[in-house]
């Protein structure tokens, strides 16, 4: 039987000045990092050029591949250019003014055009809702606004308008730069921030398909329009994130565990893989250990199904990157063994594409003869994550000759991506893929495996047989 047990739950780990280093990118892969984001919204493309090329160097050294994300910043709203940080005082009055800049005791915010649609009983929260302003009134381009909740403000904070909608596109000029950029660095996937609506999501793939592109579109869930959107959303994108951040911020904390669970359940139904984010390990930032809410939240995370867990701040700037990467795969390894298999008996009302009745019945064979491993030989990806949305005890190996595809699946729950060269053949392609499996150490002589693949080599969406064999 199998001589490696790998973590199912994929890890994503925000890549920052605390581990830009060769040894630190190393000391992350070790602990069991299975992709790396750079976040487009801080440093500079000199950064994250740097940063990159430290992954795929490192992703290299270990022979495992890594997803590289390059995560947009969106139409994101900030605070303007102040001369001094300002102290808000529960109870006074500010004037905002709409823009970069504004005079002595107004406080600027940015883009001019949010003017268009500012009302009076709109919330402006600051800084992740630390600062709580109500709109009174507004005119030329000022507003009125009472403060509910006092504190410091910063130049550049990020403003949030929960149920205010807002006139930006959601590629700004920044994101069509930066996202030139992370295509150049070869990012495998492009996370849109602020997705309002599915139509968001195509206007990006129609600008990936002109530049040949082959990412894949990760879909950050944190407005409440995206989550009244969601099966649209989920329609249009490659997979999603629970950007937990921004989320709480926008419907109230109290809300987001329930929504973070339907994410999750929807993603899965249609094997798109989510990423949950955000303060998931929080305290790591400055402590070795994680808090026990945070150790039950990554666990809750994985039982609701989720395919991967993300650090920001705790490996991006935190003190303790690599711990935070091992306690995260210490709390996978510990829950897993409670994820039960999600059969499904697919009805004709079912999204009924042949990819997903095939994965059903590799999944069940698989679990009923007890095979050493599912094997999904695959152009895309996609086929293996048709099967790994039933959540098989078995592990799942994805194998294919495309670069871009063996990174993409790295962060698919469960899914062991490994390269192999083109083959032209089925039979070829079989063999091949049971030597890889047998090389890696989840198969050995005799084991049982189930394979689901095409006949037609290397077109994709072309899976229709499974074959059960001895290795
Ligand atoms: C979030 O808001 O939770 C998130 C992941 O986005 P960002 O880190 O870009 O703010």
């Amino acid at each position: 039987m199998a001589s490696v047990s790998p973590r199912r739950t994929k890890i994503v780990a925000t890549i920052g000045p605390s581990c830009s280093s060769p040894d630190r990118l190393d000391a992350l892969v070790a602990a069991g990092m299975d992709a790396a984001r750079l976040n487009l919204s801080h440093g500079t493309h000199d950064d994250h050029r740097e940063r990159a090329t430290l992954v795929r160097e490192a992703q290299e050294r270990v022979g495992r591949p890594i997803a590289l994300i390059g995560d947009l910043q969106g139409p994101k709203i900030r605070v303007g250019d102040l001369s001094a940080p300002m102290q808000l005082t529960t109870g006074d009055r500010i004037t905002v003014v709409m823009g970069a800049d504004g005079e002595a005791g107004e406080l600027p915010i940015a883009p001019a055009a949010i003017g268009e649609v500012l009302r009076p009983g709109h919330e402006v929260l600051i800084d992740d809702g630390h600062v709580r302003l109500q709109v009174e009134e507004v005119a030329l381009g000022r507003a009125l606004c009472g403060v509910v909740v006092g504190g410091p403000v910063t130049s550049h904070k990020g403003v949030n308008l929960p149920g205010v909608p807002i006139p930006i596109p959601s590629l700004t000029r920044k994101d069509l730069e930066d996202l030139e950029f992370a295509l150049k660095l070869g990012c495998d996937f492009i996370a849109l921030s602020f997705v309002r609506s599915a139509a968001d999501v195509r206007d990006l793939k129609a600008l990936l398909e002109q530049e040949g592109s082959t990412a894949h579109v990760i879909a950050k869930i944190e407005k409440a329009e995206a989550v009244d959107a969601l099966e649209d959303v989920l329609a249009e994108s490659d997979a999603v994130m629970v950007a937990r951040g921004d989320l709480g911020v926008e419907i109230g904390p109290a809300l987001v565990p329930l929504v973070q669970k339907r994410i999750i359940l929807e993603a899965l139904d249609r094997g798109k893989p989510v990423i949950t984010a955000t303060q998931m390990l929080e305290s790591m930032i400055h402590h070795p250990e994680p808090t026990r809410a945070e150790a039950s939240d990554v666990a809750n995370a994985i039982l609701d199904g989720t395919s991967a867990v993300m650090l920001s701040g705790e490996t991006a700037v935190g003190e303790f990157p690599v711990e935070a990467v091992q306690t995260m795969d210490s709390i996978a390894r510990a829950v897993e063994p409670s994820l039960g298999y999600r059969h499904q008996i697919p009805e004709a009302t079912d999204d009924p594409t042949i990819g997903n009745a095939m994965s059903n019945a590799a999944c069940d064979l698989a679990e009923a003869l007890g095979a050493s491993a599912i094997l999904v030989p695959t152009f895309t990806g996609r086929t293996a994550s048709a099967v790994a949305r039933l959540r098989p005890t078995r592990p799942i190996i994805g194998l294919t000759h495309k670069r871009w595809s063996v990174q993409q699946m790295a962060i698919e729950w469960g899914v062991t991506p490994i390269w192999i060269p083109e083959t032209k053949n089925v039979e070829d392609l079989w063999s091949r893929s049971i030597e890889a499996a047998k090389t890696a150490g989840f198969v050995e002589p005799g084991d049982t495996v189930v394979i689901t693949a095409g006949t037609a080599v290397n077109i994709p969406g072309s899976t229709n047989v499974i074959k059960v064999d001895v290795a």
